[in-house]
């Protein structure tokens, strides 16, 4: 290998994005930097249910793909669908080269297929049960640290560092347990983001509250395109038992019949098109009208499963008897949290941005897959499959050494979003939203941005954008749900935005609310 070619790669990301983009990359020296020791702090770690991919006999990529396009609500890309569908079976395939074991199907000849909701076939291969994502990831980690040409770093990414022209050519990177003026910036022939979603924004969240959007704020300030934004997906059963995060209750139970009640006994979810197994968009909203209309929601897994449960949902038992309670016995209390980000930093089929030099992986891109609501499932496969091509886009390329501009000033190191914000998110920016409540979040963002001036606190910024971008989109759409507009359009349009425009409307609302309180005082 030349000196040239000794210039690594930087993922920024320990989940199963980075992990896997990091293996695929070899024999490239790779840079991985995860902000926490590699399987914490990860929504990797926190996968239940599996990854989905049509390996069953009655199955095929494209009845896959159109489950997929099926639930993306007109937003899904059918080019990108069916690509990610097609090469299903083959990323299950490394994953097991990987030397990650999949449960198996009773008799041990073949891989066990699990339904879940809007799958028209049983297509979710799971490990350990329920405990799929930390099975995943335990085995990408032991096979990267078997990979001389990846080095791990424990740190924050604070920014990404450009040349004169433009293109990501490193990353200011602070070591874990430094103050971001012991930050240092590392050199790289490209930069992959891979560093999750946004779910720690929102008081409810199943994500780990660390998942604030920072890769989005990366790309943001370098000047990328950013896609859908709007689009967060609340899981509708997340287990009420006064913890931050909130355990999941698999979509899995579910799919093995389990059924949601209220505390009156109510099978809500009957008279409504596919009942409980319907997408997770309708089943949120169902769940959030009851618990608006004051009634307790439950899942109860008893019918279904009785005892069975702790035998079939290990994960899910432990997680109920943490707080008190036992599945087999009780229905279990629930109510919707923010999950998963469909929306993200806009990628090309290869995963690069619209930035030259920068390629985004997992949640934070925004592939075109998931549309306006994502299938149960399909995002660890877009994660595994999407480091496959870009590994391929990025070998392919020749290296261009250039100098990079030195950091901005005044770098900050983004922590936990505070209560205050989280709450508003949940208030203003939630499961159902509105003008007034979308208005009043993006200039409470803004001011709160415009209070750090020389950089902007990052957490505010994602909000902002996510606020803005809910705030454009006048209809109801997957998981966007709008009170003041309830309807579909007939258009499906995708909202892209760059952070110049969202802080341009944001500080338009911002002063157009200033004037109408000084014309009425
Ligand atoms: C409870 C739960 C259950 C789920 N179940 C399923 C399922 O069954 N099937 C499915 O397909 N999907 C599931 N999902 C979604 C799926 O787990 C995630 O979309 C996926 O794991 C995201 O992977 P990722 O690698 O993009 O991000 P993550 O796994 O979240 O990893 C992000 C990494 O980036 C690091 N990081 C972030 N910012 C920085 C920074 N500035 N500097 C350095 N490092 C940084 C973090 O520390 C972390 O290591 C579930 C999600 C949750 C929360």
């Amino acid at each position: 290998m030349s000196q040239r070619d000794q210039n690594p790669v930087i993922v920024i990301g320990g989940g199963i994005a980075g992990l896997a983009t990091a293996l695929r990359l070899w024999p490239l020296p790779v840079v991985l930097i995860a902000a926490a020791p590699l399987g914490r702090d990860a929504a990797t770690a926190l996968a239940q249910g599996g990854i989905a991919a049509a390996l069953g006999r009655d199955d095929a990529p494209r009845l896959h793909a159109d489950d997929a396009i099926a639930a993306a609500a007109g937003l899904g890309d059918p080019d990108v669908t069916r690509r990610i569908a097609d090469a299903g079976p083959a990323a299950i395939a490394w994953l097991l080269e990987q030397g990650i074991d999949f449960d198996l199907a009773s008799d041990g000849s073949e891989i066990a297929l699990g339904l879940e909701a809007a799958h028209s076939r049983r297509r979710i291969v799971h490990a350990g049960g329920d405990r799929t994502g930390r099975r995943v990831i335990d085995g990408l980690i032991k096979a990267v640290r078997a990979t001389p040409s990846i080095a791990v770093l424990e740190g924050r990414v604070l920014d990404l560092a450009r040349t004169e022209h433009g293109r990501v050519a490193g990353v200011v990177y602070m070591p874990a347990n430094r103050r971001p003026s012991d930050a240092v910036l590392l050199r790289g022939r490209g930069v992959v983001l891979a560093t999750g979603g946004i779910g720690g924004l929102y008081a409810h969240t199943t994500n780990p509250v660390k998942a604030t959007g920072t890769g989005v704020a990366l790309a943001a300030r370098a000047g990328a395109v950013l896609r859908d934004l709007e689009f967060v997906q609340f899981h509708p059963t997340a287990i009420a038992i006064g913890r931050d995060p909130m355990p999941l209750a698999t979509e899995a139970l579910r799919g093995e019949g389990a059924i949601l009640v209220n505390a009156r006994g109510e099978r809500f979810m009957e008279t409504i098109a596919g009942a409980e197994l319907a997408p997770r968009d309708i089943v949120a909203s169902a769940v959030f009208r009851q618990i608006t209309a004051g009634e307790d929601v439950f899942l109860d897994t008893r019918p279904a499963l009785g005892q069975a449960v702790h035998t079939r949902f290990p994960g899910f038992s432990a997680l109920c008897a943490s707080g008190g309670l036992d599945p087999a016995s009780q229905p279990i209390p629930i109510r919707p949290a923010a999950h998963y980000h469909m929306g993200g930093v806009k990628v090309g089929a290869s995963g690069q941005t619209t930035v030259p030099g920068l390629w985004a992986c997992g949640e934070v891109a925004s592939t075109g897959l998931h549309g306006a609501n994502r299938l149960a499932s399909n995002s660890l496969l877009e994660a595994v499959v999407q480091s496959a091509s870009i590994a391929e886009d990025i070998k392919s390329r020749t290296f261009l050494e250039a100098a990079c501009l030195p950091p901005s000033p005044g770098l900050s190191s983004p922590g936990q979003a505070h209560a205050s914000l989280r709450r508003q998110m949940d208030r203003d920016v939630g499961v159902v939203r509105d003008a007034a409540g979308l208005q009043r979040a993006a200039r409470d963002f803004w001011f709160e941005v415009n209070a750090n001036p020389a950089r902007g606190a990052d957490t505010a910024l994602v909000a902002l954008l996510i606020a803005i971008s809910a705030e454009r989109r006048h209809e109801s759409r997957g998981a966007h749900q709008r009170a003041d507009h309830p309807r579909l359009s007939t258009t499906p349009r995708h909202t892209e935005i760059t952070l110049t425009e969202a802080l341009d409307s944001a500080r338009e609302l911002a002063e157009s609310r200033t004037l109408a309180m000084e014309a009425v005082a």
